[in-house]
C-alpha cells in the first residue's frame, strides 16, 4: 500500500506549525510535509518536529505563485503517488494601523487568501486519494462578514448551487469596486480579510459538492474551520486561545476516521458545524 501523505500550508510558525506538530503527536501515520514560503524558515521549523514520532519533511510552497504549487504535485506524485491530506492554513491579514490603500489591501489579501488557496487547491486535488480529507482554514470572520453583505451578495455566497466560476466572478467585483472605491455602495462589507476568507468559506462548500458528484464513491470529505481566535503574529498577543488550542478544530477535521461522512462542505468552529 502506498505511503500516505499530509500537506500544511504555511506552517512554518502559527496555527499551521501547531497543526504539524499536533498530527505529530496524534501520530500521523504516514509523512507530514511541512510547508512555507520562506525556505529557511521552513527548515528551521522541521527541525524540533523531528523528534516527535511522525516524519516531517519540508518542501517550499508559496501559494501565491502557480509554479510553487506545480513543483509541489511533482514532488508528490514522484514520491508518494498521491495525497491523503491538504490543509490550507496559509493566510495574511494587514494590520489594522496598516497604511497601505485599501485598494492594495484588498487585491493583496485577496491574491493570498482566496487565490492562493484555489490555486492550490487546483494543483493538488488531482492528488487526493479516497478517504483523502481537506481542510480549508478560514475564518469566524467570514461569517460576520457575510453578514455584513447586501441581501442580494448574501443570498449569491449562500446559494448551494454558486459554482467555482461565479464565486471567482463575485471576488474580482469586490477587488475592482475597492479600487473604484465604491465597495460599500455596491454592498460588499468594508473588510479585506473578511471576504477574503466569505470566499475561502464558499470556495469549501463548493469543492465538497463538486467532490461529491464527481466521485461519490471515495469518501473524500472537505470542510473550511474557525481556529477561534489565536495568539500568532496575526492576531496579537491579546488572543485567548494558545496555537495548540487554534490547531484542535484542523486536526479533527483532518483525522475524521476513515467511512465518517460527516461534516462535509461545512464551515466548523470548536469542532461544531456552523450555520452559514
Ligand atoms: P501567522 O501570521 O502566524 O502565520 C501565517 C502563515 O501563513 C505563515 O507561515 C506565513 O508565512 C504563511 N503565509 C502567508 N502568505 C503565504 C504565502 N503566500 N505562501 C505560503 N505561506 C504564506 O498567522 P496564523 O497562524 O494566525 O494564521 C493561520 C491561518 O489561520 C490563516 O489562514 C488565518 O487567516 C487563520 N485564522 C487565524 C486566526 C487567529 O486568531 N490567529 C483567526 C481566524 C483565522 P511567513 O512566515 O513567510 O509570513
Amino acid at each position: 500500500m502506498a505511503k500516505k501523505v499530509a500537506v500544511v500550508t504555511g506552517a512554518n510558525k502559527g496555527i499551521g506549525f501547531a497543526i504539524v506538530k499536533g498530527l505529530c503527536e496524534a501520530g500521523y501515520a504516514g509523512d507530514i510535509i511541512l510547508t512555507a514560503r520562506n525556505e529557511k524558515l521552513g527548515r528551521e521549523a522541521v527541525e524540533p518536529l523531528k523528534s516527535k514520532g511522525s516524519n516531517v519533511l519540508f518542501h517550499r510552497l508559496d501559494i501565491t505563485e502557480e509554479s510553487s504549487a506545480h513543483e509541489l504535485k511533482k514532488f508528490l506524485e514522484s514520491n508518494y503517488g498521491g495525497l491523503d491530506l491538504l490543509i490550507n492554513n496559509a493566510g495574511i491579514a494587514f494590520k489594522v494601523a496598516a497604511t497601505e490603500p485599501f485598494s492594495e489591501q484588498a487585491e493583496v489579501t485577496m491574491r493570498t487568501n482566496f487565490l492562493g488557496t484555489l490555486h492550490v487547491s487546483h494543483a493538488l486535488f488531482p492528488l487526493l486519494r479516497p478517504h483523502a480529507r481537506v481542510v480549508n482554514v478560514s475564518s469566524f470572520v467570514s461569517k460576520r462578514s457575510l453578514d455584513q453583505c447586501s441581501p442580494e451578495l448574501q443570498a449569491k455566497f449562500r446559494n448551494p448551487s454558486l459554482s467555482e466560476e461565479e464565486l471567482c466572478s463575485l471576488m474580482k467585483d469586490f477587488v475592482d469596486a475597492a479600487k473604484r472605491g465604491d465597495h460599500r455602495a455596491l454592498g460588499w462589507p468594508n473588510t479585506a480579510y473578511g471576504t477574503s476568507k466569505i470566499g475561502v468559506t464558499a470556495l469549501s462548500r463548493i469543492q465538497a459538492r463538486v467532490l461529491s458528484e464527481t466521485r461519490p464513491g471515495d469518501g473524500i470529505l472537505v470542510n473550511a474551520c474557525c481556529p477561534g481566535w489565536v495568539r500568532t503574529d496575526m492576531a496579537g498577543p491579546k488572543a485567548p486561545k494558545s496555537p495548540e488550542e487554534g490547531a484542535e478544530t484542523p486536526i479533527y477535521l483532518a483525522l475524521l476516521p476513515e467511512g465518517s461522512t460527516q461534516p462535509h462542505g461545512q464551515f466548523v468552529s470548536d469542532k461544531t458545524v456552523q450555520v452559514w
